[in-house]
Order: structure tokens, then C-alpha cells, then sequence
């Protein structure tokens, strides 16, 4: 945005001025000398006549001077300058000049974008009615001191930025120095959403083990009250508490890996590693889960080993997560496929897919998009039951991540749900 453009020609010189008054004095003179020699004139009302000739020439400077337009000011003033102005243009956030009364100076394009009441030689204190920014601006006037201050912005998303209100020392036409007042918007978004990110975290963390904790406490202070010589009763409250307890401990684990997983997430694992073992081991793991939810799994995979640059560990706890849920909530369908496939990603490359599908009621598919926040789960009460935590997916996404993979999640509801980890395909040694 052009904010400034002082592109007038500049003032005239007193130099010339003196000129042109001495020539206009000059040329007086001798027209009056000729008419007094010619006796048309005395000699005391020429002297008259050439003082208000020399008036006439030389108050014009004063009044030229005094009544200098707006225009001229700009052109003279240091602050309206265009160097200041492309000074604030080229600051890459929102940034206005203001002078001591609040008025704008210069603002630059992403300001005029952010707070389009903003206009040049109008008060900001009008554009931006916040009364917070209002005391911050009146105060850091008065006190010529930094102020702070906040400024939301709803259109056409909720934002917050900082307003920060910084006193500037700024050379005036007279010499000296005058103080203007420099605005520049800071946006905290970002920040703003990981902050709300990590207390929900937080509160939602606490809440999963609040929630045990507290029934781990009632029973104890039952096995210690009334049914301390009960040992049928005794027996039933010790395995209640053994689930609560394992459920404590995995919701920590589950935390415990996704940290983990974050940390490290940068980091691409570069060690090789066959993927084939790695689903089989877990399938087998899941066996008793299996037959206790009297679901048959089929494992369908290639002979020859399929290598990935991979964690183990990490790939471990992701088939766990995914083959694990697919037996747990889906289970009503009697049936999960578990196999594995080649083909080539939406950009071209090529990308092996391990697909776990089960038979199960489905999701709904309002619900797809959430499944791998944290904690978030479609039925809490069917997830605490089952004991879930509302982490396994978050984990496989991040997993996913690190492995440059992605996850696909189709569901048909009532026809069951698939889950699709993708990884990228190593490419074979370049041989010379
Ligand atoms: P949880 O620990 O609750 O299993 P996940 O992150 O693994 O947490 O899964 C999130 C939610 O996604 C589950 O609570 C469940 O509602 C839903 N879900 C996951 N897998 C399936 C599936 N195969 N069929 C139906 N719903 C599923």
C-alpha cells in the first residue's frame, strides 16, 4: 500500500527570495530617482513610496512562511517523509505511526488489512475502540513508555494479537525531537491454540486418571470397612481394582509413547526393518484377545520380506493399536482381515499399505475426522469399558508421522471400518 507521497517540488530557497526582492528594490529605486529628478515628486514621498515598495516585497517571506500549507509541512517534516513511511511499509507485521495526539502518520498495507477503520490523519483511538487499547495508547502518550495490549480480530477467523505501543524519538522541522508513537501487531494465534491445546491436554489426562484413581480409593475404604471378613466380596472389589490399576497403567504408557513419539518426530527412523514379523508377532499376541471375542482373524501377506526404514517398537505398538480395536469394537462382526499390499500414492511414489479391516458396526462418518485427537473417542463409555484410553489413534497418526506414512480410515456404518497405514517404499540401491 502506498501510504505516503511527498512528491511536491521543494521549497524555494531563501537565496532565490532574496534575489527577486533585491531586483524588484533596485528597479524602485532608480524609477523613483528618475521621477524625483524630474521634480514630478518630492524627495520625503519617494522615500515613502520605496519603503512600501520594500514592505510589499519582503512580508509576503513572513506570510509564505507562517501560512505554509499542510502540503509544505509534509514535504519539510522529518515523521511525514517518505523514507519513514517506506520504513513502516516495509515492516512485516501490521505496523502504524502515530503522532502524540494518536493520529495516524503512516501505516502500512498489513495493517490497513488487519483494521481497515485505520486511515492516515485520523485518531486510531477511533478505528480501534477497544478500551483496553485506548488506556494503553492515552498512557504510553503520557508517559512515553511501552505499552501492551491485546487486539481480537473475528473476521473471517478468531484471532489474538499483541499490541505493542512503542514511544519513538523522532527529529522535528525545527530541530529537536518529538515523540511519536509506533503500533505494531504481534500475532499470538498459534501460541493462543497450543496453549489451549496443552491444558485440554492436561485437564483431559487428569480426568482419564482421576477417574480410576477414585474407584481404586472406594475400594479400598470398602475392603477396610464393611467388607473387610467377606472374602467373596473381598475377591470381586480385588479384581475390580486389578483392572482400574492396569488401566492407570496403560493410559500412562500410552502418554508415555506419544511423548516419546513427539520428541523424536523430527527424526526419520533410518534403520531397516522387514514389516512381515512385525504383524505376525502382534496377531499372535492377540490371540486370547481374538478368541475371547470369539473373532476369526485372517492374515493375508506376501512371501518375501517387505523392509521399511522403521522403528520396531514403534511399528509393534501401531499394529497392536490398530489390529487391537478392530477386535474390541468390532468384534460383532466375527471377522478382521489383516493383509498387506503395494501400490502408488496420490503424488506417484510408491507406498506399502497394511489394511486392517473388521466387520463391525462402523463409524459414523461425522466422527472420521476426530478419531486421532487425543482422547477422543466416539462412545466414551463403550472405550472405558473396553479399556481404551482415547490415545491409540492419536499414537498411530504420530507414528505414521515420523514414518513419513499417512493413515487412511474408511468406515461404512454397519458394514464395518478399515484402517490403512501407509508407508513410503524404500527405493532399491542405484547400482553403477
Ligand atoms: P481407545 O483407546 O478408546 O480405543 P483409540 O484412539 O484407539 O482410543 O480410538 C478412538 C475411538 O475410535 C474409539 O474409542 C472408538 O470409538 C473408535 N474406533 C477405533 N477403532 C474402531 C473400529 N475398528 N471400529 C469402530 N470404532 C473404532
Amino acid at each position: 500500500m502506498a501510504i505516503d507521497a511527498p512528491s511536491s517540488p521543494t521549497a524555494q530557497p531563501w537565496s532565490d527570495r532574496l534575489r527577486h526582492s533585491t531586483i524588484i528594490l533596485i528597479a524602485a529605486a532608480l524609477a523613483l530617482s528618475v521621477v524625483v529628478s524630474l521634480g514630478e515628486l518630492s524627495v520625503l514621498h519617494a522615500v515613502a513610496v520605496f519603503l512600501c515598495i520594500a514592505a510589499a516585497a519582503l512580508i509576503p517571506w513572513r506570510l509564505h512562511d507562517t501560512a505554509a500549507s499542510r502540503d509544505d509541512v509534509r514535504r519539510i517534516n522529518p515523521v511525514e517523509s517518505a523514507a519513514v513511511a517506506a520504513v513502516v511499509a516495509g515492516m512485516p507485521d501490521p505496523a502504524v505511526l502515530l503522532d502524540r495526539a494518536g493520529r495516524v502518520i503512516h501505516l502500512n498495507a498489513a495493517a490497513a488489512q488487519l483494521a481497515p477503520a485505520l486511515r492516515r490523519n485520523e485518531l486510531a483511538q477511533f478505528a480501534l475502540r477497544s478500551p483496553e487499547i485506548i488506556t494503553a495508547l492515552r498512557e504510553s502518550i503520557a508517559t512515553t513508555e511501552p505499552r501492551r495490549a491485546t487486539y481480537l480480530d473475528h473476521v473471517p477467523v478468531d484471532r489474538w494479537m499483541e499490541l505493542i505501543i512503542t514511544p519513538v524519538p523522532v527529529p522535528t522541522t525545527f530541530g529537536g525531537a518529538d515523540k511519536c508513537m509506533l503500533m505494531t501487531f504481534h500475532d499470538q494465534t498459534p501460541l493462543r491454540r497450543v496453549e489451549e491445546m496443552r491444558a485440554d491436554f492436561v485437564a483431559n489426562a487428569s480426568h482419564e486418571l482421576r477417574t480410576p484413581l477414585a474407584a481404586l480409593s472406594g475400594f479400598i475404604d470398602t475392603l477396610q470397612g464393611q467388607a473387610k471378613d467377606d472374602p467373596k466380596a473381598r475377591e470381586r472389589f480385588l479384581g475390580i481394582m486389578h483392572n482400574q490399576a492396569t488401566r492407570m497403567a496403560r493410559l500412562i504408557d500410552d502418554l508415555l509413547s506419544l511423548s516419546r513419539v513427539e520428541l523424536s518426530a523430527h527424526v526419520r527412523p533410518d534403520t531397516l526393518v522387514d514389516l512381515l514379523p512385525i504383524i505376525r508377532q502382534v496377531a499372535d499376541g492377540l490371540e486370547p484377545l481374538a478368541r475371547e471375542r470369539q473373532v476369526e482373524v485372517e492374515i493375508h501377506l506376501p512371501e518375501p520380506p517387505v523392509m521399511i526404514a522403521g522403528d520396531r517398537e514403534e511399528l509393534l505398538r501401531l499394529f497392536e493399536n490398530l489390529i487391537e480395536n478392530a477386535l474390541k469394537y468390532g468384534a460383532s462382526g466375527g471377522r478382521v482381515i489383516v493383509s498387506l499390499t503395494s501400490g502408488a500414492a496420490t503424488d506417484g511414489t510408491q507406498e506399502i499399505r497394511v489394511m486392517v479391516r473388521d466387520f463391525g458396526p462402523g463409524i459414523a462418518p461425522e466422527h472420521l475426522p476426530r478419531l486421532t485427537e487425543r482422547f477422543y473417542r466416539v462412545d466414551v463409555g463403550d472405550s472405558r469399558l473396553q479399556g481404551g484410553t482415547g490415545l491409540g489413534l492419536s499414537l498411530v497418526k504420530h507414528i505414521l508421522n515420523r514414518h513419513r506414512g499417512r493413515l487412511l480410515i474408511e468406515s461404512v456404518p454397519k458394514q464395518g471400518a478399515t484402517f490403512t497405514a501407509c508407508f513410503p517404499q524404500i527405493r532399491p540401491p542405484v547400482t553403477v
